[in-house]
């Protein structure tokens, strides 16, 4: 059974865009789905119902066996990371309380959420000590990037949701992230789906890649290989 399952999904916005066609994918466990299409293809929208950002207009999204749509939306996005392009961290808040903001609304005491954002932050490529107790102004924007990684892990989520997560990042770091990525994944084994519109970051991440074109038609699912030859 797939983790993640959407049945005839369609998002009509309210000004009658067909952001979402009305399409079937069933996403693994375990595995990293890449969504690539032009600007508009839909791919955000139809990430943002798994979460109930958005609240499909026809069909439904199963997570584990489960309709999204009867779940309440706080205990759900417990269990779902989300990350976007230019991450949104508290600005009067240190990376550290940035990071220990998750497990402390659950309740862990201290020490132990210390060590936890420590291994977070270790786990994305920076050093708890350096980087910890700065804010985020004084990180560079691919340090952000990884700072709203290691938040959206903190949870331990069973789904990660990302949106173009490297798209303000400059090229070299880019790379850098995208391979750390991969190994972070290939360690937690995180159900990941993302969003990208470079189609060299689709098939060097993604386990499988779907592909989009406008009004959010989904034209194919592949592995990498088999996209880039077709
Ligand atoms: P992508 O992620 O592939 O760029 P989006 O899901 O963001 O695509 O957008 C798909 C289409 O839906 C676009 O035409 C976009 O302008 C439109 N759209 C997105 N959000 C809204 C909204 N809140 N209201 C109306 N139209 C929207
Ligand atoms: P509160 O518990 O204070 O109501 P929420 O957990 O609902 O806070 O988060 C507030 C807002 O932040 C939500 O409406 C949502 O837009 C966003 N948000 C928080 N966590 C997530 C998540 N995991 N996925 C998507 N959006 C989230």
């Amino acid at each position: 059974e797939p983790l993640i399952r959407f049945e005839g999904a369609a998002k009509t916005y309210a000004d009658g865009t067909v952001a979402v066609g009305g399409l079937d994918l069933d996403v693994r466990e375990h595995e990293l789905l890449t969504l690539v299409g032009p600007s508009g293809s839909g791919k955000s929208t139809l990430l943002r119902m798994v979460n109930r950002l958005v609240e499909p207009t026809g069909g439904r999204v199963l997570v584990a066996g489960r309709d999204v749509a009867t779940e309440d939306p706080v205990l759900l996005r417990r269990g779902i990371g989300y990350v976007i392009q230019d991450v949104g961290l508290f600005p009067h808040r240190t990376v550290a309380q940035n990071i220990a903001t998750v497990p402390g609304l659950l309740g862990w005491d201290r020490r132990r959420t210390q060590e936890r954002v420590a291994e977070l932050l270790l786990l994305v490529g920076l050093d708890p000590a350096v980087h910890g107790p700065r804010y985020p102004h004084e990180l560079s924007g691919g340090q952000r990037q990884r700072v709203g990684v290691a938040r959206a892990l903190a949870a331990n989520p069973q789904v990660m949701l990302m949106d173009e997560p490297f798209g303000a990042v400059d090229p070299e770091g880019r790379r850098a992230l995208q391979e750390e990525f991969r190994r972070i994944h290939d360690e937690l084994g995180t159900t990941v789906l993302l969003v990208t519109h470079d189609i060299d970051e689709a098939v060097v991440l993604g386990d499988r890649v779907a592909v989009f074109s406008q009004g959010g038609r989904l034209e194919q699912v592949d592995s990498p290989i088999r996209v880039l030859t077709q």
